[in-house]
């Protein structure tokens, strides 16, 4: 399976060079050259399966350039006992009959992030050892929060690698950004900007795309990669969750093969869905996508009108990893539905960034609304949505995953489908402690651990050990520096004379 950019069709890489690369040099992403199925006979046959193995199923349909081999190893280092503290992986939690929770936060970092980020250093490193001839891999990350705290627990001491990981000042949580100014290892570097997260992800994508950055990092024998969403990396291994949970309502007699689920998806950058989307046309049976946003809704309103516009007014709000204007993974998507048309692809995404603005055609739109739905939701709505479901099914959700039970909520009002539905749960709620407190028992002005406590007390809910752990710990990172200065900064962390 060769690998094609969303801006050339005629760029060809292996995946291993994609996941190498991180982006096309082009500035497009990789995609595959097709989407491989899935058949009914092989989803059956993996409804019995452990996480590992429907992993390693769907992986080697993509990474056609690594040995089965490689592919199992890989998929057997990350998804461990030791990492996962759910021998499911990715567990299902049944709110009501046919409306289910997939709990994507069992890993090391509480956030849906490391279904990925677990897996990405050994996709990497299989990689690297096929095309990168031994350079040093510089890992460059913008986050909106959960993205760097998972790159940097995935990639610590992983070698022949260092990781640099920027993320907006304001635009974290507490605990997320304890969680990355407290990281451990030695090839490890996080630095805050002044901004917020598309400036962070535009500052890394400028970065990245330069060749004369390229070419400074070559003569010290270094190379970037990605592990942003951008990255294929990232994306393949979350096709995986999807599958495995239509398989585990198989094997629970839940659904008969064949039926189709709807996936409610709480979105940003528009990478999980995206996956979501892929398994779909894999050949996974779901009938509908629903995108759900927060109040930065510029995702509902290209679903419903067919224009993406950023140019709108950016809100902080309490699910700080959905505060995104500009989507990424999008373009793939508009790849796909025009027909791999690269040059209709650089139009739009040219546009995008000379008016910040692009109107896609009719027939785009029209094939568009028949596989998505979207909504949206703001703070008071999200905040109302975890108290009640917390009073009605004893269930705490994070502010991310209540924006899509909230948009699940008006989706089955307005539209009376009450298909079986998969509602991705994409973080713990303990990473959003002040968000979920005031939500379930009013505000509180205590410090972040006594809210983790008075929430804990408050519900009885489990404090996952990681998090639990950074009570006390000594920040280890503590710069701020200008969206301008990105660049600088990149060198001083890799110790690259400029002079
Ligand atoms: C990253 C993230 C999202 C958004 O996912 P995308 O793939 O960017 O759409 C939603 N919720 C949480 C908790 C996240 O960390």
């Amino acid at each position: 399976m060769r690998y094609h950019s969303t801006r050339d069709s005629s760029v060809s890489v292996s995946s291993a060079q994609a996941i190498v690369q991180g982006i096309s040099r082009d500035g497009g992403l990789f995609v595959p050259e097709n989407i491989p199925a899935l058949s009914r006979e092989e989803i059956l046959s993996l409804a019995d399966k452990p996480y590992v193995e429907r992993a390693a199923a769907v992986l080697s349909k993509y990474l056609t350039d690594f040995t089965e081999e490689e592919v199992k190893s890989c998929a057997a280092s990350a998804y461990t006992q030791e990492r996962f503290r759910s021998p499911a992986v990715a567990p299902l939690h049944a709110l009501e009959d046919g409306v289910e929770i997939l709990e994507l936060w069992h890993g090391p970092t509480c956030a849906f992030k490391d279904m990925a980020l677990q897996i990405l250093p050994h996709l990497m490193r299989v990689s690297a050892q096929k095309t990168a001839d031994g350079k040093t891999i510089i890992i460059l990350v913008a986050t909106s929060g959960d993205t760097g705290k998972a790159a940097l627990e995935g990639f610590r001491d992983a070698a022949n690698t260092r990781i640099l990981v920027f993320y907006p000042e304001d635009g974290v949580s507490p605990m997320q950004k304890l969680q990355m100014t407290t990281q451990e290892g030695d090839n490890v570097a996080v630095c805050a900007i002044r901004g917020n997260f598309d400036d962070a992800q535009s500052g890394v994508k400028a970065i990245f795309t330069d060749p004369a950055v390229a070419e400074r990092l070559e003569t010290n024998g270094m190379m970037f990669s990605s592990a942003n969403s951008i990255n294929w990396g990232r994306l393949v291994p979350q096709i995986v969750y999807y599958v495995s949970a239509y398989c585990d309502l198989l094997r629970d007699g839940k659904i008969t093969m064949g039926e189709p689920i709807n996936v409610v998806v709480p979105t940003g950058n528009f990478g999980n869905i995206l996956a979501a989307y892929y398994a779909r046309e894999m050949g996974l049976p779901i009938a509908r996508l629903i995108c759900a946003s927060n109040e930065n809704r510029v995702l509902t309103d290209f679903i419903e009108t067919g224009v993406y516009d950023r140019n709108r007014a950016f809100h902080t709000t309490t699910s700080p990893s959905m505060d995104i204007l500009i989507s990424s993974n999008l373009e793939r998507l508009l790849y796909d539905l025009a027909g791999r048309d690269d040059a209709a692809i650089r139009q739009l995404m040219g546009a995008l960034k000379e008016e910040g603005k692009y109107t896609i055609p009719a027939a785009m739109h029209q094939k568009i609304q028949s596989l998505f739905a979207a909504g949206s939701c703001d703070d008071r709505q999200t905040a109302d949505t975890i108290r009640r479901v917390f009073e009605k099914y004893g269930y705490l959700l994070d502010t991310h995953t209540a924006v899509a039970v909230s948009v699940y909520e008006q989706y089955r009002r307005d539209t009376g489908d009450a298909t079986y539905t998969v509602i991705a749960s994409t973080a713990n709620p303990y990473k959003f402690s002040d968000a979920v407190l005031t939500a379930v028992s009013g505000p509180s002005d205590a410090g972040e651990f006594e809210k983790v406590e008075l929430l804990h007390k408050a519900t009885g809910c489990e404090v996952p050990p990681p998090l639990a752990s950074l009570r006390g710990k000594a920040p280890r990172f503590t710069t701020v520096c200008n969206r301008e200065d990105m660049e600088q900064m990149v060198y001083d962390l890799l110790h690259i004379d400029t002079k």
